[in-house]
């Protein structure tokens, strides 16, 4: 983009776009958009689209000014089942500044830090999600009830028509997609694209619930990326695949670093542990959350989510895993985290490690669900989402980096979530407590 960003008028006259979906996401993750025919899009590339900012979630009142979404012309995706649309992610404005507390400049200014560093980070994520019926209620596919399912060749193909759309879709607009499977749980897959740039990955994961919630819808069906939808079963992940790269090499590339990782790689991770409390307020940012990671067995055998702040070569019952050199895995997040904040705390929090020159402690190389007991030292994740919004108020890191403004109304609209949580009266309590 930058300042001469390519004319969207002319990109509409070239690629036959007659729409445009100027869009963003709230707080919460929520996509917002606003549909702008092509012969109007000019104007709005230099204005921006107006939205007012409280009838979303970003912490606004309704006697705030209107926001501004200015689209950025590097983010265009041109909708695969609808080449008539092209979307675009847009960063906020309000009375002529940046909005403090939109995710996308969130991560933009956590981008920007890390380059004062000549750094860049690269990541890729993995988006587990479920097919269901298309009232939610249960999984889509009656047949798909083996014991340990994980990438069950006859299920994943009983979806194939989906899967296929989607996957075509991705090889359409050059992501790279390169495989797909069924999950750990009944009704659950997984699709893998390449890694890039962190704001390309963060406008490409947006757009990828997108469009899978789509398709499913197209096919009959929904699909939701809730962290535990269904208890019995494993939760869906979204694990971030991370490098860093300086002057074009990747700097957590050691081959003399222990698992072929750097000392830059290894105070990124001692940063992510150093402020894994705090950062799980991003990264699992929902009341299911805490579902998913700090579960019990599933039927399966295995959660596959972490519950302890640790890390280790390949084995996936940590919190980061090192699975190949250069590279590492944080497995904390979930699917209900907001794409462009999971990257931004991520960031902020790895920064700090960099920063502080952080030790990430001893590598474990055992089954943190068996043996982790017997570590001392071994920090649980925190159980609940106050739990975590609490680090989170405590943390002067993610404040310092993330910015103060940004996290009291992150902190105010998620307390507002978790007390109307506590205020609502289960099943579970009934039948446990009504005979006391
Ligand atoms: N679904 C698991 C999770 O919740 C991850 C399974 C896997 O290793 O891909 O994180
Ligand atoms: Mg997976
Ligand atoms: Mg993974």
């Amino acid at each position: 983009s930058g300042g001469a960003a390519a004319s969207l008028e002319k990109i509409a006259e070239d690629k036959g776009i007659k729409y445009f979906l100027i869009s963003y996401v709230d707080l919460f993750g929520a996509l917002r958009a606003k549909l702008v025919p092509a012969q109007a899009i000019g104007e709005m590339q230099k204005a921006g689209a107006g939205f007012a900012g409280f009838a979303t979630w970003l912490d606004m009142t309704p006697a705030d000014s209107d926001m501004f979404a200015i689209p950025d012309p590097a983010s265009l995706i041109q909708l695969p089942w609808k080449p008539e649309i092209g979307w675009l992610a847009s960063d906020l404005f309000m009375d002529g500044q940046p909005v403090a507390q939109a995710p996308r400049t969130v991560l933009r200014q956590q981008i920007a830090a890390a380059a004062a560093l000549g750094l860049d980070m690269k990541t890729g994520v993995e988006c587990e999600y479920f097919l269901t019926s298309a009232d939610g209620k249960a999984i889509s596919d009656a047949s798909d009830t083996a014991e340990k399912p994980c990438y069950d060749q006859a299920a994943l193909m009983r979806r194939f028509d989906v899967i296929k759309e989607i996957c075509d879709s991705m090889l359409a607009l050059g992501w790279g997609a390169y495989q797909n499977d069924h999950e750990d749980a009944n009704g659950q897959f997984e699709m893998n694209w390449n890694y890039d740039a962190a704001l390309v990955t963060a406008d490409r994961h947006v757009f990828f619930k997108y469009m899978v919630k789509s398709i499913a819808e197209k096919h009959g069906l929904r699909a939701t990326f809730m962290p535990k939808p269904f208890i019995h079963l494993t939760g869906s992940g979204c694990h971030v695949h991370i490098s860093m790269w300086k002057k074009g090499k990747n700097a957590f590339a050691d081959p003399k670093g222990e698992l072929g990782v750097s000392a830059l790689g290894y105070s990124f991770i001692g940063g992510l542990i150093h402020n894994a409390d705090a950062l799980c307020a991003l990264t699992n940012p929902t009341v299911n959350s805490y579902k998913r990671i700090n579960a019990p067995r599933t039927v399966s055998g295995a959660t596959w989510a972490p519950n302890t702040v640790t890390y280790t070569g390949n084995n996936r019952t940590h919190m980061i895993r090192i699975p190949d050199a250069g590279r590492f895995e944080c497995r904390l997040a979930d699917g209900a985290a907001n794409p462009y904040l999971l990257q931004a705390g991520i960031l902020a929090a790895g920064l700090d490690g960099i920063a502080q020159g952080r030790d990430p402690g001893k590598r474990l190389d055992i089954n943190m669900y068996t043996e982790g007991h017997k570590v001392k030292g071994a920090k649980r994740l925190p159980l609940n989402l106050l739990d975590a919004l609490r680090a989170l108020e405590r943390s002067k890191v993610l404040k310092d980096g993330l910015g103060a403004g940004f996290v009291a109304s992150y902190l105010k609209l998620k307390t507002e979530e978790w007390n109307a949580y506590s205020r609502h009266l289960t099943q579970w309590e009934r039948d446990t407590t009504l005979d006391i």
